[in-house]
């Protein structure tokens, strides 16, 4: 038979495994919210929202939270090869294949996404920090990053836009 992956299967498996690993989207919303609220002081859950929506259609960054939540998975499930199921489970801290993982999601609205993945992987606020939590069961290596990368590419995003508005403004003010 001939491979052929239906796009929506994929974007509802991503919408699910996420659900399933207890991420809510609306939890991505609010770190968007609290990387963007100090420069746009007017914006919206909503417009977080619309945004996070934008990063996860994307089929780029689909594949990396589908690869980094089965890494987690299988990590937690003890079924990755020595000694890369250490290294997975353990979360170690010369591993940085989590974070290159991730910068697949960051790049998708350019390089300004950099500064926010940095800033919010420091700064760890709301749903990064419980998932940062080591219980020596749960394995959240991967889905930590990712998740953290959707916020900085819809931050960007939002950043994009509002200097579109600004300059759409600015012209009609000329004209
Ligand atoms: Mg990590």
């Amino acid at each position: 038979m001939d491979y052929s992956l239906n796009s929506r299967k994929v974007a509802e498996a991503t919408e699910q495994w996420m659900r399933q690993r207890g991420v809510d989207k609306r939890e991505i919303g609010e770190l968007v919210m609290f990387l963007q609220r100090q420069y746009y002081p007017n914006l919206t859950m909503e417009e977080c929202m619309e945004s996070v929506e934008r990063v996860l259609s994307k089929r780029e960054v689909q594949n990396a939270v589908l690869t980094g939540i089965q890494l987690d998975v299988l990590a937690e499930e003890g079924k990755l090869f020595p000694p890369l199921q250490d290294i997975v489970f353990n979360d170690e801290g010369l591993y940085g294949c989590d974070e290159v993982l991730s910068l697949s999601i960051v790049n998708v609205y350019g390089s300004i996404g950099y500064t926010n993945f940095g800033y919010i992987d420091k700064q760890k606020p709301g749903v990064l920090k419980r998932l940062n939590e080591k219980n020596g069961k749960d394995v959240h290596t991967f889905l930590d990053d990712i998740v953290g990368a959707i916020a900085a590419a819809a931050s960007s995003r939002i950043a994009h836009r509002k200097q579109a508005e600004k300059e759409t403004e600015e012209y009609i003010d000329e004209a």
